[in-house]
């Protein structure tokens, strides 16, 4: 099986009717990038940036920032590097920030909530990747978007920075992309407003099931409740999806379910644009994919969104992908 899936190393990812998507990698750490090569990834869907500022008593200086971002970048080429900017909080702690102990970390002060209110931090972290996007085909990501102003929000402070680094002279990119992860369930719902001003969504799955089913994505005791194919997200999932082809954008997913072999088939047919997951499932994921088709999938689409249960949804996925 193994030998099958590296003859897919330098394949496209086409559906066996001829569609494209593409096939990114999350990652930690630039160290991370080679694997990504090494098993086929079309890009970076996920770079997440917390490793930088984790394992160490003091912020990451923009200088060390910078030279993360740009490795990355070199190293994929002119490939898509999706960027995302700090998410601490919830379960990853920065012991030398010393934030007052939360009763609910996962619905307290973490991410793009964290960054709006430290600024300084924020736009050291801007800065960093506004100056490393000459090195690549960047695009930068937005974590925990809960609300229509932090997007507003956010965006400002990146383009205030944008305009900074031009005045002192130094090239940015002016091709950058920016988007949000889709993760709390009040942008999912309306995420037709959020696709007339973000360039894409990222589905970030592993929040967006816990918000949504009210289930600690850590908590053992509540993990029945985590269903990832639960009707209630699958709607979730289609109407950021058909939001986005609406207004031209592209839709990725960068929760654990995009490299998911039961869900891949479910999320090709509601017209995901791009599967971002560990490394070491790529070639596998594009192996499954050439032997589906979307025109077929996407039949399936209404019947699947109207169903009661996760169980009924796999039943009907596994007879119909047999
Ligand atoms: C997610 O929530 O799906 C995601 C990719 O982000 P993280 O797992 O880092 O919270
Ligand atoms: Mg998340």
């Amino acid at each position: 099986q193994k030998e099958e899936w590296a003859k897919m190393k330098n394949e496209p990812t086409k559906t066996s009717d001829g569609e494209q998507v593409e096939l990114a990698a999350n990652i930690g750490t630039p160290e991370d990038v080679s694997s990504v090569i090494d098993n086929g990834g079309e890009g970076i869907g996920l770079y997440r940036t917390e490793f930088l500022y984790m394992g160490k008593n003091q912020l990451p200086t923009e200088e060390e920032q910078y030279d993360a971002y740009k490795s990355v970048l070199e190293q994929m080429d002119d490939k898509p590097v999706v960027v995302r900017t700090l998410d601490i909080g919830g379960d990853k702690e920065l012991s030398y920030l010393d934030l007052p102990k939360e009763l609910n970390p996962f619905l307290g002060f973490r991410a793009i909530r964290f960054c709006l209110e430290n600024e300084d931090v924020f736009r050291t972290q801007l800065r960093a990747l506004l100056r490393a996007s000459v090195h690549g085909n960047l695009k930068i990501m937005f974590p925990m978007i809960a609300t229509l102003e932090e997007f507003h929000q956010a965006k400002a402070i990146l383009l205030d920075e944008k305009e900074d680094l031009k005045k002192e002279g130094i090239s940015v990119s002016d091709q950058i992309e920016v988007g949000i992860m889709v993760e709390i369930p009040s942008t999912a719902v309306i995420a037709k407003q959020f696709a007339k001003e973000v360039d894409f969504f990222s589905i970030g799955t592993n929040d967006l099931i816990q918000y949504t089913m009210a289930a600690d994505r850590m908590n053992e005791r509540v993990s029945y409740l985590y269903q990832p194919y639960h009707p209630a997200i699958l709607n979730l999932v289609s109407t950021v999806i058909d939001a986005a082809h609406n207004e031209n954008k592209w839709v990725g997913m960068c929760g654990e379910m995009a490299g998911d072999p039961i869900a891949i088939p479910i999320l090709l047919g509601l017209g995901l644009d791009e599967f971002s997951m560990s490394a070491t499932s790529i070639l596998q994921a594009r192996t499954q994919i050439h032997d589906l088709s979307i025109e077929k999938l996407a039949s399936y689409k209404d019947k699947i969104l109207s169903m009661g249960t996760a169980e009924e949804v796999v039943e009907f996925v596994k007879e119909k992908t047999e």
